[in-house]
């Protein structure tokens, strides 16, 4: 399928632990898959401890409440039949409807997609969304179908999901593998499955629709925007200015595409960017302008001729300011984080750094700015655009900037100031405050009978 909107289809070292990923390295013994949900959840104890939160609430935040697995036929262009799996785990809806995105990605499987929900349950609530968490795919690579087949996918997979989905009950997005047109087929079908009478009323089935088919403007970028306004929260408070910042920058797709831009025209000096097919530097700054026209032209950063071209792993070893994975799981890894050499990391991915990288990178003093608050900019344009379907008024790019902002300003001062009264981490402190708001409801609304 053309234009796809992926994040970045980055090889993966997901499901392997951090030393099994030194490539060719024969020496080294077999390492423990890493299971996503497992350090997700691993993530959340470490909050649940340092705010003392009932054991009952942690118990009940450890397990997904639904787990949808459906297995459907579509027909090939070839006349063939071909059965596809498909995923929706909807982790939490004690703040409102599950929300959440939909991969399609030869890696999802039932362990990452519920990590995965279970991350969207934080990053709701730390914004203060009315939101839960939920995460679907299908196991798929997507560039190995036509578009007809991709929409007969699409559209066989959501009439799978049937009623599990709603406007006011689990609400999918785009994520790494899809994009607006996926959101529309989506929209489209479930309407059309929907009574005559409802069918203008069920828009909101899902977010990071067209534009044209009722999705708000300003969502497509709406992730990279909320990276950089992460990342210009992180100058005020260190009385820093953009421009006399290098930065590096892991995967092209939607997240990491938008984010490049957004940032070079902010005045950021862009040093390295990598993707699955290449990695290029200028240390003077990339032509991102020229790399991005590039990028849309041939589908990847392959062969770009503007710029050095260096090894995929040798991204990390750059020396950046600021380094920005916008891939895929677990790609700041132990052997590669030790190479790094920049002061921040702003996680535009989910769960791209692993626990022993971390720890190693806290203890030389890089600062992380965690995925439930570093790429909560999508999803809080996904709130404005359910809003917007709702009320059928529909608000301009300047509110929509105005109202992000703020939100992900006041989030990011939660965190802090949370940090600092819990002497944590940034992440712990992130999940604190989601933590704090979920407790809250929970006490108010007690647990069902
Ligand atoms: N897939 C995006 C995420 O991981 C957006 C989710 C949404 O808008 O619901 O945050």
């Amino acid at each position: 399928m053309k234009d796809i909107d992926m994040i970045q289809d980055l090889p993966s070292v997901t499901g392997h632990s951090d030393s099994d990923s030194t490539a060719g390295n024969k020496k080294k013994p077999k390492q423990k898959p890493i299971k996503l949900f497992e350090a997700a959840l691993a993530q959340i104890q470490k909050a649940a401890s340092l705010i003392e939160l009932d054991p009952e609430y942690m118990a009940i935040l450890s397990q997904p409440q639904n787990e949808v697995i459906v297995n459907f036929p579509v027909r090939m262009d070839s006349g063939h039949l071909q059965m596809f799996t498909g995923y929706r785990i909807q982790h939490n809806n004690i703040l409102g409807p599950y929300k959440g995105g939909l991969r399609f990605h030869p890696a999802v499987d039932l362990d990452e997609v519920k990590a995965l929900a279970a991350w969207m349950t934080f990053k709701s609530a730390l914004v203060g969304i009315p939101f839960g968490g939920a995460k679907g795919g299908v196991t798929i690579d997507p560039n190995k179908y036509s578009e007809a087949e991709i929409c007969r996918i699409v559209r066989r997979f959501t009439h799978a999901l049937s009623y599990n989905i709603g406007p006011e009950h689990d609400i999918p997005a785009p994520d790494v593998g899809t994009n607006s047109q996926t959101m529309d087929w989506i929209m489209d079908t479930y309407a059309n499955t929907n009574s005559p009478s409802a069918r203008q009323a069920v828009k909101g089935v899902v977010t990071g629709k067209s534009v044209e088919c009722g999705g708000s403007i300003s969502r497509e970028a709406a992730t990279g925007q909320g990276v950089l306004y992460c990342l210009r929260h992180w100058c005020g408070q260190n009385e820093v200015t953009l421009d006399s910042l290098s930065v590096g920058v892991q995967g092209l797709g939607n997240v990491g595409g938008h984010f490049m831009r957004l940032a070079c025209e902010a005045g950021c000096k862009i040093r390295v960017v990598g993707d699955h097919h290449a990695t290029i530097k200028n240390a003077e700054g990339l032509d991102v302008a020229d790399v991005l026209a590039w990028v849309k032209e041939n589908g990847s950063l392959k062969d770009y001729p503007g710029a050095e071209h260096i090894d995929s792993d040798a991204l990390f070893a750059e020396p950046v300011d600021v380094f920005v994975p916008a891939a895929l799981e677990n790609q700041i890894n132990l052997s590669r984080a030790k190479t790094m050499q920049c002061q921040l990391i702003i996680e535009a991915a989910n769960g791209p750094t692993t626990s022993e990288a971390e720890q190693l990178l806290l203890d030389r003093g890089v600062e992380i700015v965690p995925d439930i608050l570093a790429n909560s900019g999508g999803v809080i344009v996904s709130y404005f655009e359910w809003l917007q379907n709702k009320s059928a008024h529909y608000w301009a790019a300047d509110d929509i900037q105005h109202e992000l902002r703020s939100l992900i300003w006041g989030a990011y001062d939660q965190v802090i100031s949370c940090r600092e009264r819990l002497h944590s981490t940034t992440r712990e402190a992130a999940y604190a405050v989601a933590l704090y708001r979920l407790r809250e409801v929970y006490d108010r609304r007690g647990i069902f009978p």
